[in-house]
């Protein structure tokens, strides 16, 4: 199974693309995930992004396109894989085309409310990259990862002014995406709106299986 979850910040992608990699067994792959390590570790890519990251703004295509392509060709990649922020571009579709064949975009929408509401109360596990919400998702000890225990801080990018930006990012170079994915790929509509994850990721696998494209039954939540 490859997949492409698509939608704005605060859509739940990262959320839902760890359910569905445990629910499905194939690989999460997160861009923003792989950034945001690169950027801690003060590595060369995470050097040359960190302006891109800190202000909202998309990475340039020459520099995510390989990334992507190293991991999904690689051993995680192999059995199947869900891909969190990747495509965000046509440039990175077309790209994404070229190196395998994705079998269904799911196509997040959630209104602008929610997701504002959702980024500002969002808390992240800085050590294992957990996702957590202060008003719907709360950990069972406040400030600490269920996973790992680590601490949970707000990612630097869920600010209000980075926010605005990213979501306009979204709409001038992301949502064009839908028209240039429409013929091509199956495309899956889910609205989320304030549903609980397990729903949302319940949406997605029965339409999934609806399409025949589940050659097993999945794992229940
Ligand atoms: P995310 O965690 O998906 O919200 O991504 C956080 C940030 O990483 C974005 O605001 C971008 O700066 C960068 N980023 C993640 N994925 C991509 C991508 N596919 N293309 C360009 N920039 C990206």
């Amino acid at each position: 199974m490859k997949l492409v979850l698509f939608g704005p910040p605060g859509s739940g992608k990262g959320t839902y693309a760890s359910r569905l990699e445990s629910r499905l067994g194939i690989a999460a792959i997160s861009t923003g995930d792989i950034f945001r390590e690169a950027v801690k570790q003060g590595s060369t890519l995470g050097k040359e992004i960190k302006e891109y990251l800190d202000s909202g703004r998309l990475v340039p295509d020459e520099k995510v396109i390989p990334v992507v392509s190293t991991r999904i060709t690689g051993p995680r990649g192999g059995k199947g894989f869900v891909l969190d922020g990747f495509p965000r571009t046509v440039d990175q579709a077309s790209a994404l085309e070229n190196m395998v064949h994705i079998d269904a975009i799911v196509n997040l929408s959630v209104p602008e409310e929610i997701i504002i509401r959702r980024l500002s109360t969002r808390r992240t596990c800085r050590d294992c990259g957990a996702i957590f919400n202060l008003k719907t998702m709360k950990p069972r000890y406040e400030g600490v990862c269920d996973r790992c225990q680590g601490p949970l801080v707000q990612r630097e990018d869920d600010t209000a002014p980075v926010i605005k930006e990213r979501l306009r990012v979204f709409e001038k170079q992301s949502r064009p995406l839908i028209d240039y994915y429409r013929d091509r790929i199956p495309l899956l509509s889910i609205a989320c709106d304030d549903l609980p994850p397990e729903d949302v990721v319940q949406q997605i696998i029965t339409k999934l299986e609806k399409l025949n494209l589940l050659g097993f039954t999945s794992t229940s939540c």
